[in-house]
């Protein structure tokens, strides 16, 4: 009987989504090669790295100031498609408070981005190297040992054995298991595209309702709509013909402005998934596989980048072991635990209809509005995350 050849890497990334492509280019910027491998595969013709279902997310993505500042380091920034933010309009519906956030008092050319799920896949896939990722792979098993991990895996009907120094997690949203703290919303979005009349002038609207936080994000000459509803709305609102929902949504903004036919529409179910170890031996888990956020003020994939790039540069400076990963463990619990309290915390305390909480609400959007430094710190946390802190 012929010995199974193993295959050795030094870094091993499971899940080639927007995040474990900016932890290997990342890398690649600093000298060091990576393997990523992703289940899906790649239709053909397409650009390295993006997978079928990458081509037809229906997501888009606000994105920080600060992403795209990571993201022009290694070249994947996809400027043609990126709209800008200029301001960001906050109010809640039925009740009194609002405020405006504005590029001009942060010295900024924009407050963030609206880029499509697709677009961002294809600008980091764009400089993968042609032998940078296995694609339509199948994980039949992980066994770690003290200084390595090993992965056996089904790729183009061959069965293959992969050491690796250490394996990284980016597989995306996980299922339920004993790790994971998962604490459901009971809200479903809604998402779509749709032309609103004037144009969008390069603002975006977050209005809480109580069902749940709708946002508006310019997006070309469209908006992309998130419509946070319970379930039984979000079934509703699937099922309504074209006319019937935008209806539905002119009657969140009013008068304001008037919406087109809308896109096809897609839903997402949410729930605030985290993982509680971040570090196993030599495996480390990073963006929405370690943690998973309700999407409401756009902090998700802005965590998951800062989590490749911390992980990079630890990588990159001390070495590739498992002390460098208890060390990434430990630089990251600040931010993601000061992400996930801080959309959590926004969606608890204006998903409702209760009226002492809605006056409550009125007077911290007014306090918002009317005392710039409050109003500048939760802008500080949308454009900078944690690294706003304290
Ligand atoms: C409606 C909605 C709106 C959002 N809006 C925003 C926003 O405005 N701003 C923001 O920052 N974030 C937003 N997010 C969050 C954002 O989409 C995620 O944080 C981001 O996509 C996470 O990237 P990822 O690479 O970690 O995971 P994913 O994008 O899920 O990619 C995971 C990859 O791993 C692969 N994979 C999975 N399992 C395996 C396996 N077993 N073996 C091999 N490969 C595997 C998958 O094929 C996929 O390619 C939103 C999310 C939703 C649902």
């Amino acid at each position: 009987m012929t010995e199974a050849v193993v295959e050795h890497v030094d870094i091993l990334i499971v899940g080639a989504g927007p995040v474990g492509m900016t932890l290997h280019l990342a890398l690649a910027a600093g000298g060091r090669k990576s393997l990523l491998l992703d289940r899906r595969p790649r239709p053909a013709g397409s650009t390295l790295g993006v997978q079928q279902a990458q081509q037809t997310d229906p997501r888009a993505l606000a994105l920080s100031h600060g992403a795209r500042q990571l993201l022009e380091q290694i070249n994947s920034w996809p400027t043609r498609a990126a709209t800008p933010i200029e301001t960001i309009h906050v109010s809640q519906k039925g009740g009194f408070g609002r405020t405006v956030i504005d590029r001009a008092d942060y010295d900024l050319p924009a407050l963030g981005y609206v880029v499509r799920y697709r677009d961002l896949a294809a600008a980091l896939g764009a400089q993968l190297a042609a032998d940078a990722l296995l694609d339509g792979v199948e994980i039949l098993d992980i066994t770690p040992a003290d200084d390595h991990v090993t992965v056996s895996l089904r790729h183009a009907g061959q069965e293959r054995t992969i050491e690796t120094k250490v394996l990284i997690h980016a597989e995306g949203t996980p299922d339920d298991d004993p790790d994971i703290k998962v604490s459901d919303y009971d809200q479903h979005a809604v998402i779509c595209e749709v032309t609103p009349t004037p144009g969008h002038n390069k603002r975006a609207w977050e209005r809480f309702t109580p069902d749940g936080p709708l946002a508006l994000l310019p997006l070309g000459n469209d908006y992309s709509v998130v419509f946070t509803l319970p379930p039984a709305k979000a079934d509703a609102v699937m099922a309504m013909d074209d006319d019937t929902f935008t209806a539905a949504l002119q009657a969140q903004f009013g008068q304001r402005m008037r919406f087109g036919k809308p896109g096809p529409r897609s839903r997402f179910p949410l729930a605030l998934r985290m993982r509680d170890t971040l570090v196993k031996g030599n495996e480390v888990w990073i963006g929405n596989t370690a943690q998973t956020l309700h999407p409401v003020s756009g902090q998700g994939f802005n965590l998951g980048i800062r989590d490749a790039w911390q992980l990079a540069e630890i990588l990159l400076n001390y070495g590739v072991d498992r002390n460098s990963l208890a060390s990434y463990a430990a630089s990251r619990r600040l931010d993601r635990q000061g992400s996930a309290l801080f959309t959590d915390q926004i969606v608890r305390s204006f998903s409702n209809d209760f009226g002492p909480l809605k006056l409550a609400r009125g007077l911290g959007l007014l306090a918002l509005d009317v005392f710039p430094p409050a109003r500048h710190f939760v802008a500080k946390r949308m454009i900078w995350g944690a690294r706003a802190w304290p």
